[in-house]
Formats: structure tokens, sequence, C-alpha cells
């Protein structure tokens, strides 16, 4: 099983930060004035530099792809899907790209190829929630817009779910085509039961305590399981707390990858109890306790830097180093573009 991040950010798309790009060249000619590197060697010297210099953390709101042996998953339709539509687009040609075609009228921007060369594919998309930020890229997935096309999505309520789609795309004044409009057969599933199974992914479910509530997906396929949690908090205090907490600890047992909402550092949640979202502290605690192997923190606040992000991330290794010195977890910033093989 693979896992690819085309976005990782919470609530709003978030281009970057002024100052970003400055500290990245300042911090990279600090190491090169150590290596001395000669201008040949300067692909080996960025390699060498840390990943805190080298990646930006992403500005696409949520959105994974999950695939096995050609199969292929997607968990949520944020921002993050429109690059993954024009891959999916550019994988399904049936033959090869020829120039642009000049536009009809002359005018408008010459038609892209792409959107009429396609073979016809079923999309599986789950989505854990709707709100915004995790169903705002579906006006912009461009598999959504070919006649051939079949798109299962699957959630907790399908009436509920193809409301909130319709609605961001229910008049010109808010977006140019209607749902109904854009040509794919969009077919919708409520998730019932424990368990599914979606070609070779095995699919269970777990509600999570989030306002308009959350799904939480354990997905199985060959030797690899996969367990993403995002939009969830379990506050201090809350009569549900304990249980809730149990029951997700309970979910993750055998999982080798664990991705979380951890939106704020521990001390933020804290101030914005019932905002719904979690912090790494209490997520790698969890994680550290149920003996996943991997924990990714995910649904990054729009309000923090990358190098915020890094220092939230080494505080969290620091602290469950300190808490169990022996332990075998490794936690990672989740990050736009990257892959997991499990
Ligand atoms: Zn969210
Ligand atoms: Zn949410």
């Amino acid at each position: 099983m693979r896992i690819k991040f085309w976005g990782v950010r919470g609530s709003i798309p978030t281009p970057g930060f002024p100052g970003d790009i400055k500290r990245r060249i300042k911090e990279a000619l600090i190491e090169s004035f150590k290596l001395d590197p000669h201008p040949d060697r300067l692909d080996e010297f960025i390699e060498r530099l840390p990943t805190s210099v080298t990646s930006m953390v992403g500005g696409n709101t949520p959105c994974l792809e999950v695939t096995h042996e050609n199969h292929r998953l997607i968990i949520d339709a944020g921002t993050g899907i429109t690059g993954l539509g024009i891959e999916i687009n550019l994988h399904h040609l049936t033959k090869e790209l020829s120039k642009p075609r000049p536009s009809p009228d002359g005018v408008s921007p010459p038609l892209r190829p792409i959107d009429s060369d396609l073979k016809p594919q079923i999309i599986n998309l789950l989505l854990t929630h709707t709100h915004w930020d995790h169903i705002q890229g579906f006006p912009f997935f461009r598999p959504a817009y070919q006649p051939e096309n079949i798109i299962n999505i699957y959630g907790d309520d399908a009436a509920l779910i193809e409301e909130a789609l319709t609605v961001q795309q229910s008049s010109p004044r808010l977006f140019p085509v209607g749902l109904k409009n854009t040509g794919a057969d969009i077919r919708f599933h409520t998730l019932t039961g424990d368990e599914m199974q979606i070609g070779p992914f095995r699919i269970s479910i777990l509600p999570l305590p989030h306002p308009g509530g959350s799904l939480a997906f354990k997905i199985h396929a060959g030797n690899g399981t996969m367990v993403f949690a995002t939009d969830y908090e379990f506050r201090d205090g809350a009569p549900d707390a304990n249980q809730n907490r149990g029951l997700l600890t309970k979910f993750l047992e055998k999982a080798d990858v664990f991705i979380s909402d951890t939106q704020y550092t521990y001390l933020e949640n804290l101030t914005k109890e019932g905002w719904g979202h979690s912090n790494p502290i209490k997520v790698a605690e969890m994680a550290l306790y149920s003996g996943v192997k991997k924990l990714f923190l995910f649904h990054h606040d729009p309000y923090y830097s990358d190098t915020k992000l890094f220092d939230m991330l080494d505080m969290t290794c620091a602290y469950i180093e300190l808490l169990h010195p022996l332990n075998n977890l490794d936690i990672k910033l989740a990050i736009e573009g990257q892959v997991v093989d499990l």
C-alpha cells in the first residue's frame, strides 16, 4: 500500500509566509560556509540540508491518495484533490499528448487535450466529513467532468453529503457549473456497519467527536494498515472524552501508520476547547500506547509557519523520548507531495 499526501493543511489553503524564502536561503548559506561546497557538488549539498530548509510543508487543504496494485482510494476533497485530478487524467490518456488545440472562439485559453482523450474510470472517494476544507477542491476535480466516469462518494450520510456538495455549486454566483452538470455519474453512499471492502482495501470506520461529526478510516491492503483520523477533539473534562480516546486507541491497534489531526500546540489547544481539533502531545501519547509504528502530524494550522511546525515536531519527539526513552515510535510531519510505502 502506498499513501501520498496531496493536501495537509487544515481550515483554509495557505500559500506561504512572508520571509520564509529568506529564512531558507540564510540557513542554506550558513550550512554552505561549514561545508565549503564545490559548485559541481551543489546538488549533493542541497540533499544534505535539513528538510525544514528544502521542503515546504504545503498549503493545500486535506486530500490523501491511497494506492495498492493499481487500485486507488481518495480520502477527502480539499484543494489537494485538484492536483491529483490532473495526475489521474494524465495517467488515463488514450493517446499521447499532442499540441494543445486552439480554442473555438480564438479568445479564451487553448483547450487542453487531456479532457477529451481519456479512458473511462471508476473513482472511489471517502469523505471524513463535509466541512468546507474537506470538499472545497471538488468543483476543480477534473475527472468529475468526464461523462464516462463513475465517481463513488462514501461518507456518514449519503443525502447530507450530496446536499453539501450541491450547495457549494448551487448557483453561478458561487461556481459556474452545477454539481449535476459536471458530467460524471456521481453516486453517493452511506457507510454502514463496521467494515467494508472496496477493491483490495478493507475499510473500517470510527465516528469522531467534532462539530458536525467526522469519521476515522482504518484501511488495510496487502501487508499494510493505516489509520486516518482528522478533525477530532477529546476535550479534557468532557463526559465522554476518556471513552472516545479509548475507542480510537483500540481502533489504532496493529496500525503501521497513523495520520492524525494535530492542528494546535498543546497550549493553544487549551485555549480553543470545543473547536474540534487535537494537539501533537496527546496524539503522540495515544500512538505510543497503541503501538503504531509511524505517526504523521496532519491538518496543520493555517497560521503556523513551516518553522513553527518543525519546532512543534521537535518538541513532540523530545516529549515522547522523555516519556519512554526506549520507544520505537517514528513521528513525522505530513508534507505535501510526500509518499509513504507500507
Ligand atoms: Zn478540517
Ligand atoms: Zn472539520
